[in-house]
């Protein structure tokens, strides 16, 4: 089923996973993860898309396992690292799995190789561009990357979202936000996007933070912001694993339930292939609202 359809009928709940390093017993793994967040019943599992395009066939797999446990997949794909032919083999791969959404991106300029990144697909909207006829002839949904605080790249949200206009033009009939923590970010987002004429629902990321040492990273990968209140608890009682743990999760339930008394159209969890983080989230979520979603 198409997400765009699904959203048009409810609120979506949905959960992303990475392909596995290539080590023997975590393709299994992984599965064994899809299997108990299937449970959940979630509306769709996205699997994520190498930067450098080595997880190519791994993501066609996990989509169509995916498919095959009777949970809609979105497959990420990231034009940057590939080549015409490689998007050719990703998509007649996803096809044959049963894959009808995708997500479509650049993916992360690594450093060392700028120069040959980006070579056939510059942007997500020359990817969507690229493939055009499979959307008109009504085999693939399109979903877009979009970004709470601005792309790191740009200079200003207004740069931005001129993009992001771009990319519904180009096909993207739905967003999905990078991870954020303070959801004012979000509202503003979705504030100035309806002013400039974006019209698809945009569905919030959230990424519980768990881990204290995810503190600098993430704030180093996409500059995302970290309200003083959760720093200042999180740097509190680094030294107690249990309890940061127990703080992360909180704390991103207390953002999707504000972000659903405000009417955001979905939540996607970012779980990192942990299922017991989507399970506890979920099952807090449903103490509070029930059968919500
Ligand atoms: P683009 O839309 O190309 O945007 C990149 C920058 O260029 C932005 O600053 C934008 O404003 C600007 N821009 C866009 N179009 C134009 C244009 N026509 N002319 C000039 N400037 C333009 N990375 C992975 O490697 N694998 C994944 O699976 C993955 N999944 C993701 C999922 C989500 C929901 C999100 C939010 C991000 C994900 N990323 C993933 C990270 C993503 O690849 C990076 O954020 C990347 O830097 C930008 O990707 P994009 O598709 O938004 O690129």
């Amino acid at each position: 089923m198409k997400i765009s359809e699904m959203l048009a009928k409810k609120r979506t709940i949905s959960f992303e996973v990475f392909p596995p390093k290539q080590e023997s017993g975590d393709m299994d793994r992984l599965q064994k993860t899809l299997l108990r967040v299937k449970e959940l019943k979630p509306d769709f599992i996205s699997v994520t898309f190498g930067a450098m395009g080595n997880t190519r066939r791994d993501t066609a797999k996990i989509a169509s396992f995916i498919k095959t446990i009777g949970v809609e997949p979105l497959a990420h794909i990231t034009g940057g690292p590939c080549t015409p032919e490689d998007v050719d083999g990703t998509v007649s791969e996803l096809l044959g799995g049963g894959v009808e959404n995708i997500l479509a991106l650049r993916g992360d300029k690594p450093v060392a190789y700028e120069a040959e990144y980006c070579k056939y697909f510059k942007h997500a909207t020359d990817l969507m561009q690229y493939l055009h006829r499979f959307k008109e002839s009504g085999r693939l949904d399109f979903g877009a990357a979009c970004y709470p605080e601005g792309h790191i790249e740009s200079n200003t949200l207004a740069e931005d979202l001129r993009h992001m206009k771009e990319k519904q033009d180009a096909g993207a009939d739905f967003f999905i936000t990078q991870l954020f923590y303070d959801n004012n970010y979000y509202y503003r987002l979705v504030s100035e996007a309806r002013r400039a004429g974006i019209t698809a629902p945009i569905i919030p990321g959230i990424m519980p933070l768990v881990n204290p040492k995810s503190v600098k990273r993430i704030t180093a990968m996409c500059g995302a912001a970290i309200p003083l209140d959760f720093r200042s608890m999180l740097e509190m009682y680094q030294d107690d694993e249990n309890l940061l743990h127990e703080i992360g999760l909180n704390f991103a339930c207390y953002q999707i339930m504000d972000l659903i008394a405000r009417g955001a159209p979905g939540i996607h969890i970012y779980m990192m292939n942990n299922a017991q983080i989507a399970e506890s989230i979920h099952s807090r979520l449903e103490n509070v609202f029930g059968k919500l979603f």
